[in-house]
């Protein structure tokens, strides 16, 4: 990251956005636009396209074409995969600008933005372009006399719906297999973050992707978002986001074209430090990080804190101390641990689920209000919430801001119940010195991953995605293109 490259760019003028459509920038079809408001200082940055339900079928329309005649699919494997890696520079020497600009757009510090959207997109559309020519199909273990061969075919067109926290990471999560695999795309970014994702599909042309194979359409959910749930063109849509749209997506599918859709939806993700912790002030700094972090705009957030109750009163005031001294500011300035939350809505819909819990008489151990109003900025203190019960909405709902609730249990199984006991699973993790107690733990707990001394931070090796209602189906990994392949059987009598 250079720190005076960011400094340069940090006033710089955002040029209105553009949908890129069929390898071209345009306007909405009614040429309506979105203000994109900036979380640092409330003020209007530049403009996207309010897109249309037309513009998403202009852009579906336009992938169909590219894949139907083989323009990306029909290419050899170490072709898409030379484009890819163009791509994968083009990202990296843009860093600088993608950083600046997303910060810009969604809030989050720069810190950690640099690292988890430039770098890790190009790290993860690196990751799968290297992949491509070494998938194979399989023979089958058929009798003698029959050939059973299994294809694996890039699925189609595939849309990809995306929230505003990590678009470039999380959005690459998608584009990366998928366009590995052969398949085109549409990419509906949020209407909060949406500049990154415009930018990157600038340059996948840049870099020689054919004009059709990478679309990006913005505006808002329920017009664009919905429009691609429901066209009958699209095979796949992979999408993370809430449940509640989720849900929508699963009935819009139902209702058209039955495409197979991939939900990520968000967790409620329990932190459980049992008191043979290896390190207490270690695991307070993590577990500070772990849900502070992007003010806890994660969606893997450790958000519900499970402590022994022997250590129950030490621990908290040990995160206590390590959440108010963060520093909570500026996104752009290097020394923020802690950014903005990403709008007005959304910071409201965070301090109403405090005001709730201080309403029911529970403790504010730390933080509980917004900051730094006087920027115009959406800043919150990172917040404590104690005393709290499994009921409580603060304890079951994703409340995606910087608020930890904190539950004392006696026993494993008391653990385990509480960990459980939401309807969500995407992450957890535990603190221990008991190898049998952490892999006891990581047989017990409902996620789709635990983190075993840590919280975080693993790499593209390994696959994310939610068990119950945190979803289906994983980011990640090679498993990844499972979601963007069909398997196509051969049966062959010699
Ligand atoms: P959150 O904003 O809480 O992350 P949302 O589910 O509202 O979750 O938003 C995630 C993405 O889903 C965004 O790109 C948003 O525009 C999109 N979206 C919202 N509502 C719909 C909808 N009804 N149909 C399709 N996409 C939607």
């Amino acid at each position: 990251m250079d720190t005076a490259a960011i400094a340069a760019l940090r006033n710089r003028p955002v040029p209105a956005g553009a949908h890129v459509i069929d390898g071209a920038r345009r306007g909405a079809s009614d040429g309506a636009v979105l203000d994109v408001v900036s979380p640092i200082d409330g003020r209007v940055l530049t403009t996207i396209p309010k897109g249309t339900a037309e513009d998403a079928g202009a852009a579906v329309a336009a992938a169909r074409r590219a894949f139907d005649d083989g323009r990306w699919s029909g290419l050899a494997p170490a072709a898409r995969k030379a484009v890819l890696l163009r791509w994968a520079d083009l990202i990296r020497a843009h860093a600088d600008e993608l950083a600046v600009l997303g910060v810009r757009d969604n809030g989050t510090e720069i810190t950690m933005a640099y690292k988890a959207e430039p770098l890790s997109a190009e790290a993860t559309i690196r990751y799968y372009a290297e992949a491509i020519d070494k998938l194979s199909g399989e023979v089958a273990p058929t009798a003698p006399g029959t050939l059973g061969l299994v294809h694996r075919e890039p699925a189609g067109v595939v849309a990809a719906i995306v929230p505003w926290n990590f678009p470039l990471m999380i959005g690459a999560w998608k584009i990366g297999p998928a366009l590995a695999a052969g398949c085109t795309m549409v990419v509906k970014p949020a209407e909060t973050a949406s500049l990154t994702l415009l930018r990157l599909a600038e340059l996948a042309l840049e870099a020689g992707l054919p004009a059709g194979v990478l679309n990006v359409v913005t505006g808002e959910g329920p017009v664009v978002g919905a429009a691609l749930a429901a066209s009958m063109q699209v095979d796949v849509l992979a999408f993370t986001g809430s449940g509640a749209t989720g849900r929508k997506l699963l009935e819009a599918a139902a209702r058209s074209n039955l495409k197979r859709v991939y939900l990520e939806l968000g967790g409620k993700s329990p932190n459980i430090v049992f008191a043979d912790a290896p390190d207490l002030d270690e695991a307070a700094r993590v577990s500070a990080a772990g849900i502070f972090r992007n003010s806890g705009q994660v969606c893997i957030a450790g958000s519900r804190l499970l402590v022994e109750r022997g250590i129950h009163d030490a621990f908290v005031a040990k995160l206590a101390t390590a959440a108010a001294a963060m520093q909570v500011g500026d996104p752009l300035d290097p020394a923020t641990q802690a950014g903005a939350v990403n709008s007005e809505p959304q910071l409201a819909r965070v301090l109403a689920f405090v005001d709730e819990a201080r309403a029911a008489g529970r403790r504010i151990v730390t933080g509980g209000q917004r900051i730094l109003a006087e920027t115009g900025g959406t800043y919150m203190a990172p917040t404590i919430v104690a005393g709290v019960a499994q009921d409580d909405r603060i304890v079951r709902e994703e409340v995606f801001g910087p608020v930890l609730t904190v539950q004392a249990f006696d026993t494993e199984d008391e653990a385990v119940a509480l960990a459980n006991g939401t309807d969500y699973g995407l992450a957890a993790a535990v603190w221990t010195a008991s190898l049998s107690r952490a892999h006891r733990m990581v047989g017990r707990i409902r996620a789709g991953v635990v983190h075993v001394n840590t919280y975080g931070g693993s790499d593209l090796t390994v696959p994310l995605g939610g068990v119950g209602q945190s979803g289906n189906g994983s980011d990640k990994s090679l498993h990844a293109f499972d979601k963007y392949l069909n398997l196509k059987t051969a049966w062959i009598k010699l």
